[in-house]
């Protein structure tokens, strides 16, 4: 059966969180604050303090028993552990120095930026691109950009007609279009370079306006943190998300891999609470030396989760698979972008593995993007298999060579010598 994916705008799964804690089963545990903001988080009294600006203007300091950071790319809980980790402060049971891991991927650096388009867009040529199909306009060399490589247009499927369709203009970061600020200059450019679409009546004015004016932003290089987790004292702090690896979107995995960092921090903190605390009815008794159920301790808290096991068994899990998923991206789908001989050279390798694994799936796994969709697999087990398909095809490369040269040497004496 063929899975359908569709795009959850950014503000739709806002919508479904902010629901989800606001229902009777949540509300009453969680104190929301919004637009607040992280000015510091430091070790203090045996555990962490976090100062935070609330919206209010005033000011507050919390003392977590458990911090989570997952406050991004930028994460100024990873900065802190880091810090913390340099000082020979050391954090605790799971450890690590929390400094950025880099992998080199060749979609790293690339730039974007976001064109709103109306919901199912019509073509010069009458054709309707639907909200739900995924669509590409593959643009032309042209002369306003000064025959620079040709730009395409992606355009992410919903799954409704709501209004809002973007169109993504990804390209190289010394590509002329990053010039073109003026959105009059936009529309000459775009009526060139991609003909497909009358611009003027897809785009009003003030939005073209806005996104000649855009700088974009651009893929970061595939980075995980050297440490996933620490116990800082009385408090465990744990990384999510883009705070624990970062990557260009290649694969489709950055908000799909921080909802498996949620799911790992659910099962450490049951694996590292008392078995009578997390047995919901049970009235078993606590095993001998373990806190009661309920009970907050130094190094213990809510129902008694030991914080140094929570802290040890998320980064058990989840550091390998950061490091993995980064691991992943160059060898995934990194040339998607642009219509250039390495796509195409990518596509043939996709198709023969393809076929390799229909024929000998034991021996050929199939292509990463393909084996990325199977939640059977975790990212290192990927990684594994794709390290398996690279030996797989140099040793079907070495015995073709050692086939064929001999062969081919043999022409070239015979060649040479009939020329003579
Ligand atoms: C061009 C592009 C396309 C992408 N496409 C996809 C895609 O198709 N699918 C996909 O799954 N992923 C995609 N991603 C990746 C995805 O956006 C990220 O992986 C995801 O947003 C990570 O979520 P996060 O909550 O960890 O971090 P973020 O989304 O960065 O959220 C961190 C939050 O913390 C807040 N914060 C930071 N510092 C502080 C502070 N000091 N105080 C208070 N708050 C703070 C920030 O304001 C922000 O709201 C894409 C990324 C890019 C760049």
């Amino acid at each position: 059966m063929t899975r359908v994916t569709h795009w959850l705008p950014r503000p739709d799964f806002m919508a479904i969180l902010a629901d989800a804690i606001s229902s009777p089963d949540h509300a009453a545990n969680v104190r929301l604050l919004t637009s607040a903001a992280v000015t510091a988080v430091r070790r203090a009294g045996g555990g962490v303090e976090v100062d935070v600006a609330l919206s209010s203007g005033a000011a507050a300091t919390l003392r977590p028993k458990l911090l989570i950071g997952a406050d991004g790319a930028a994460s100024a809980v990873r900065e802190a552990l880091q810090a913390w980790a340099a000082d020979g402060a050391a954090p605790g049971a799971a450890g690590g120095s929390f400094a950025q891991k880099q992998v080199e991927c060749p979609s790293a650096g690339l730039r974007f930026k976001v064109l709103p388009l109306p919901p199912n867009l019509e073509l010069r040529d009458g054709t309707r691109v639907p909200n739900r199909a995924f669509a590409l306009l593959q643009g032309r060399k042209a002369t306003a950009l000064g025959g620079a490589a040709a730009v395409r247009l992606g355009l992410l499927p919903f799954k409704d007609d709501r209004p809002g369709r973007t169109g993504n203009l990804i390209t190289t970061p010394d590509h002329p279009i990053w010039d073109v600020a003026d959105g009059e200059r936009m529309y000459q450019v775009l009526e060139e370079a991609l003909p497909q679409a009358d611009w003027r009546a897809l785009v009003p004015p003030a939005a073209m306006a806005r996104f000649a004016a855009s700088k974009g932003g651009a893929f970061p290089r595939p980075t995980y943190s050297d440490g996933a987790a620490a116990a800082a004292g009385g408090a465990a702090v744990v990384l999510l998300g883009d705070a624990l690896h970062c990557f260009p979107p290649d694969l489709g995995q950055g908000v799909n891999s921080a909802l498996l960092d949620v799911l790992a921090l659910d099962d450490a903190i049951t694996a590292a609470t008392p078995a009578s605390s997390s047995a919901s009815s049970s009235a078993s008794p606590s095993a001998p030396g373990a806190p009661p159920a309920g009970a907050v301790g130094a190094g213990t808290g809510p129902g008694g989760v030991d914080l140094a096991a929570l802290a040890a068994e998320f980064q058990r899990r989840q550091l390998p698979e950061a490091r993995a998923l980064c691991e992943l991206l160059p060898l995934g789908f990194p040339y998607q972008y642009s219509a250039s001989l390495r796509r195409q050279l990518w596509t043939a390798v996709f198709l023969l593995q393809t076929a390799g694994n229909k024929v000998a799936p034991w021996l050929v796994p199939p292509p990463t993007f393909i084996m990325i969709q199977d939640n059977s697999l975790n990212y290192a087990a990927i990684l594994a298999k794709v390290r398996q398909a690279q030996l797989v095809g140099r040793a079907l490369l070495a015995l073709l060579a050692a086939v064929l040269l001999p062969k081919l040497a043999r022409l070239a004496l015979r060649l040479s010598a009939g020329a003579a």
